[in-house]
């Protein structure tokens, strides 16, 4: 197989080296990703109020909410789970965070990591 590469000139455009993702870059994420479902509503201005254990209800930062439509599930999932029965946009914690600050992933993990 190098043989044929090598008579095809492409051993050259054919490189092995692994990319090299910084182990400061993949800690930095999981904590981002560990930030709780509650944490992340307290930093947006979130108001939760617990219904029964384990669920609570809060506005929907995407539209005119009145009557509490976001629900948060902080025992879901590795830190929680939010969907609004509304609009029905929910995942994860930080993807709450992205969409309502317009973060892109990057800069998220960046703000909810401790290397900042
Ligand atoms: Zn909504």
């Amino acid at each position: 197989m190098n043989d044929f590469l090598a008579e095809l000139g492409l051993e050259k455009v054919v490189p092995e080296k692994k990319i090299k993702v910084g182990n400061s870059w993949e800690k930095r994420v999981s904590q981002a990703r560990n930030t709780s479902i509650l944490d992340i509503c307290e930093r947006l201005g979130i108001a939760l109020s617990e219904r029964k254990p384990d669920e609570f209800y809060g506005l929907c930062p995407f539209h005119d909410d009145e009557v509490a439509n976001l629900h948060v599930e902080p025992e879901k999932a590795k830190s929680g789970l939010w969907y609004c029965f509304t609009c029905k946009r929910g995942g994860l914690p930080l993807q709450l965070y992205m969409d309502v600050r317009k973060k892109t992933f990057p800069e998220a993990v960046q703000e909810f990591s401790n290397g900042k």
